[in-house]
């Protein structure tokens, strides 16, 4: 089978995305890294009415420049009373502007005299915030399919809305395998054994998207425990995200056990890292078999079935940034896949350079840990010191909200 490029596997397995989970309301404390099911629209305006930009003096333009009398004090929070022709309230941030007042003036310009309040003139609405300025009712404030971030939530409550209608969270489980793999906290390493890193950086970045890990467990090189896992998984989840052992040695039963108990639509991708990856289902559960290296773990997990999961989770997928930094480095040897190097961004804006982390081997973590981006080296491509490249930032691989 022949290596498939990552666009081309995208198209195909997102084309497989044929539902969205069931809907359900949600408390706004509960909203963050939600999908949200449904268009909101704001019921109501934002201020819901002028109110004060600054501590100072709210006056009628007309009357200015004057010295006034004080004829009421506003404090945020408490209704005016419409101005007594003729003279100024003391008004405080946040506070409505009474009617009959048309400008604010801050208290640093105002002079106060036994007389009253001297005060300057005054362009009309000056440090007045007007009603809906923000926002008007009926605006739309987020849209299906979005991922609530803080921000979102915030907006939503501006308008007294408490509670969103939202996707049930997907539901994955997780599995990963290898003879030689031990979970931290259990004992020192045995001869020929290494810990299991997989298994918590997949959990999180699932986590990360508002997923529910439903089951993260461990298997043996063994088919049978393969098999049986998958299956009874297949009963329950939504996804089944496997890692390990879709690679071509007489050891990886993953690929094998699809192939028994589904199907396999693909494998082997034209990247690195992260060459074998498998897509299929189990009993009509959608599976992907990651590879079992570490960085082609994480990346294939971020590149390939992040934004699969998105979509199946109701959202849309925004396009992940990307950017052009040029390179600190040089890389010779063009290869035959579109390789993705871990790099940091040193320096800012046009002077802003791409350094590699240290080696790209796919199975070192420190060099992933390090990273702000990943460089973008397309097939075929060598990389010369001072070339540009096109880089994407970390944070858009595992935090929700890009695709
Ligand atoms: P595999 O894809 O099973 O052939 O594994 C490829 C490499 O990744 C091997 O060196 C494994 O020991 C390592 N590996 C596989 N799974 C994990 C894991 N969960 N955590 C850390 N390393 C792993
Ligand atoms: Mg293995």
């Amino acid at each position: 089978m022949p290596l498939t490029p990552l666009a081309e596997a995208l198209e195909i397995i997102l084309g497989t995305v044929d539902a969205a989970p069931h809907s359900e309301q949600v408390g706004l404390e509960d909203g963050l890294n939600r999908y949200i099911a449904q268009d909101v629209d704001a019921p109501c305006a934002v201020p819901p009415a002028d109110n004060s930009a600054m501590d100072g003096y709210a006056a009628c333009s007309k009357d200015l420049p004057g010295l006034l009398p004080v004829s009421q004090r506003i404090p945020a929070g408490h209704p005016p009373v419409a101005l007594a022709p003729g003279t100024v309230a003391r008004i405080f941030t946040g506070a409505e502007v009474p009617s009959g007042a048309d400008v604010v003036i801050p208290q640093e310009e105002a002079e106060v005299t036994e007389a009253g309040i001297r005060l300057p003139p005054a362009e009309v609405g000056q440090h007045i915030r007007p009603r809906g300025d923000d926002i008007q009712p009926g605006d739309c404030l987020v849209t299906a399919g979005q991922c609530l971030r803080p921000q979102d939530v915030g907006l939503l409550a501006s308008v007294g809305i408490d509670s969103v209608l939202v996707y049930q969270p997907l539901r994955v489980a997780v599995f990963t395998t290898g003879d030689e793999l031990r979970d931290p906290g259990q004992g020192e390493l045995g001869p020929g054994q290494i810990f299991n890193s997989n298994r918590f950086a997949l959990a999180h970045q699932l986590r990360a998207l508002g997923m529910e890990v439903t089951e993260n467990r461990h298997l043996p090189d063994d088919p049978a425990q393969i098999s049986s896992a998958l299956q009874s998984a297949a009963k329950h989840a939504d996804c089944i995200v496997t890692v390990g052992g879709v690679s071509v040695g007489e050891e990886d039963y993953v690929r094998g056990a699809i192939e028994k108990h589904g199907s396999l639509s693909l494998w082997r991708l034209a990247i690195k890292p992260g060459k074998p990856l498998a897509f299929g289902e189990v009993c009509g559960t959608p599976v992907f078999g990651l590879p079992g290296n570490p960085v082609s773990a994480w990346i294939t997990f971020a590149l390939v079935a992040r934004p699969w999961l998105i979509r199946r989770q109701g959202g849309t997928l925004p396009a992940v940034p990307r950017f052009p930094v040029q390179a600190s480095f040089s890389l010779a040897r063009p290869g035959n896949r579109e390789e993705f190097l871990r790099v940091c961004l040193i320096g800012h804006g046009r002077g802003m350079r791409a350094a590699l982390t240290g080696s790209q081997s796919s199975g070192v973590l420190t060099s992933l840990g390090q990273a702000d981006a990943l460089a973008v080296i397309p097939a075929g491509t060598a990389v010369e010191e001072g070339d540009w490249l096109e880089v994407i930032p970390l944070n858009a691989l595992w935090q929700p909200g890009y695709g």
